[in-house]
């Protein structure tokens, strides 16, 4: 990893490490988002196409554009040299023990960071199915490919989330408790069932003993009022000292800053309601 995230966090909020162009499924080019966070007075801009995966999917990069994804990203560096910081990332697809952020492939891809995320689960005869999107699209896979078994998707999206963290080969995990939304759509109480904490537990030991980033995901907020990882969790991820970012997700270049701040102002009132922490004088 060659980007110090922890004392840039603490340095400044103008940084984005999460965003989507057209290489994937955004909606802008690298140029229009570089123009954007340029405007925006932004000091690092990463991008994070969803990688290359070796099943279907309209939403992921294709490995023959990787080459013009970093030429593009050198653009936006030539142009806005000595104004901000551009960082070639890319949102890792983990698909289970033989495709994931640890894969040699994406190691010797020269990119400045790695996002380690989960989509797709495997549905109970094998297919490799996306429970990211729209819940409607959730809502009809969970009858196609789930037996309508709820447990059994958040079970396995928790479970691919732990081994993606123990294969390791990534910074940043996007989005930890991403199934939340989806999940709870089904299911209004799912995040106070106790099976569920556990694996929230579960999921804050390993990412503790692992070293890696938690991102603090905007993308849901202004739509859907969710923040990834849930807003309940932050106290506790604040209180164990996981060093965090903000990013937004943002799949057009008006959303690179979105609903941000907010999250900034809940971390200062986190920070500021402990006690311990403060420095005498
Ligand atoms: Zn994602
Ligand atoms: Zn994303």
């Amino acid at each position: 990893m060659s980007i110090d995230f922890r004392s840039i966090h603490s340095q400044t909020r103008l940084y984005n490490f999460h965003s989507h162009t057209q290489y994937c499924d955004g909606r802008a080019s690298v140029a229009d988002f570089a123009a954007e966070a340029a405007a925006c007075g932004f000091l690092h801009y990463g991008f994070s196409p969803h990688s290359p995966v070796p099943v279907a999917s309209g939403c992921n990069m294709s490995m023959a554009d990787v080459d013009a994804y970093m030429a593009d990203v050198d653009d936006a560096r030539h142009r806005y040299d000595g104004q901000l910081q551009f960082h070639t990332g890319m949102e890792i697809d983990y698909l289970g023990p033989m495709w994931g952020p640890a894969n040699s492939y994406f190691r010797d891809l020269g990119l400045d960071y790695a996002i380690g995320s989960v989509h797709f689960i495997p549905a109970k005869d094998g297919t490799l199915v996306d429970i990211d999107g729209s819940f409607e699209r959730f809502s009809a896979n969970m009858s196609k490919y789930f037996d309508n078994d709820i447990r059994y998707v958040v079970d396995s999206y928790f479970s691919r989330s732990l081994d993606m963290i123990a294969a390791g080969g990534f910074d940043v995990i996007g989005h930890f408790d991403k199934v939340a939304h989806n999940a709870s759509c089904w299911q209004a109480d799912i995040e106070e069932q106790h099976w569920y904490a556990d694996w929230i537990d579960r999921m804050l030991d390993a990412i503790i003993s692992s070293g890696i980033i938690v991102e603090i995901n905007t993308k849901s907020y202004a739509r859907f009022n969710r923040l990834f990882p849930a807003l309940r969790h932050l106290p506790r991820i604040v209180e164990a000292g996981i060093p965090l970012i903000v990013n937004s997700d943002a799949h057009e270049p008006k959303l690179i800053n979105a609903s941000r701040e907010y999250v900034f102002g809940l971390l200062d009132g986190i920070a500021a309601a402990r006690p311990h922490q403060q420095n005498p004088s």
